[in-house]
């Protein structure tokens, strides 16, 4: 690799890095995303090679609110999250659900991974690739703050400063990117506010994704679900020139995507402020 310019090997990682970030996204599901988010915000308290610093299945299945039997946990998110972060190629981060009884994780955690079920050097090892590892891309309730951060993995370039802004640039807008897709998806690329999508020739349908506090100065609002509205063009002008107000209780609503109604009161604000 050093012999690769600096500009190439960086397109290199991000590539790479973009490929795993979109196999993990597109492939979890509500629930298995919602095991990841609990996983990462569990990360500061956890020590490699101390179980007893893990959550039990049945923590998990009570602090994410799911109904039933702690064991079941494995068919409310946590297999298809543990298979698609098996396939992306990232550090195992399901190794951190034990049982309650020996305080490891289920079998298949070990043979996903081809590992024999008392290969626990390897286990401790992976515990220490997932805290390293920086997640905030891949958990979409993460604030952004946290997610402006280059991952830990990427390789260090003797003009590192560079490659890391590189990346914490594409980070933000990958992260964009992935936000408002995943927001005009789950509303079947409707727009919110009247209910129309545009059809394109080749079957596909075409709606714009708005940030109604809007994003960078003087605005300062951020990047996340609730943030978000998904559009259509028109509608998008208008919010755009905050020439209309939004009425949380006419806004066509999903239930995996709620809008945080300080964001309408910040644009009706601002609508407001541009009248007479
Ligand atoms: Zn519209």
């Amino acid at each position: 690799m050093d012999s690769i310019p600096l500009e190439d090997r960086s397109s290199l990682v991000l590539n790479i890095q973009y490929r795993n970030l979109l196999g993990l996204v597109m492939k979890l599901t509500r629930s298995a995303q919602n095991v990841l988010d609990y996983l990462v915000s569990i990360l500061p308290s956890v020590r490699p090679g101390r179980p007893e610093t893990f959550k039990t299945y049945g923590e998990v299945h009570r602090a994410l609110g799911l109904p039933g039997i702690p064991r079941e946990l494995v068919n409310q998110g946590l297999g298809t999250l543990a298979d698609a972060v098996s396939e992306a190629g990232l550090p195992g981060i399901t190794g951190l659900v034990v049982t309650q009884e020996e305080l490891v994780p289920g079998k298949g955690y070990f043979s996903l991974y081809g590992r024999q079920p008392d290969d626990f050097q390897w286990w401790e090892d992976e515990i220490k690739k997932v805290i390293a590892f920086d997640w905030s891309p891949y958990s979409l309730t993460a604030k952004p703050a946290t997610s402006l951060k280059p991952s830990s993995k990427t390789p260090v370039a003797s003009d590192g400063k560079k490659l890391e802004r590189v990346e914490t640039t594409t980070y933000r807008i990958l992260r964009e990117t992935l936000l408002a897709r995943r927001v005009k998806e789950l509303h079947k690329y409707e727009c919110q506010i009247c209910g129309e999508t545009i059809e394109l020739v080749d079957g596909r349908r075409y709606a714009e994704a708005h940030h109604i506090q809007p994003l960078g100065s003087p605005h300062n609002g951020p990047d996340e679900l609730g943030n978000i509205i998904c559009v259509c063009p028109n509608h998008h002008a208008m919010l755009d020139y905050f020439s209309i107000p939004l009425k949380y209780n006419e806004i066509i609503t999903h239930a995996d995507h709620e809008i945080n109604d300080e964001y309408i009161s910040y644009h009706n604000k601002e609508h407001q402020s541009r009248k007479s």
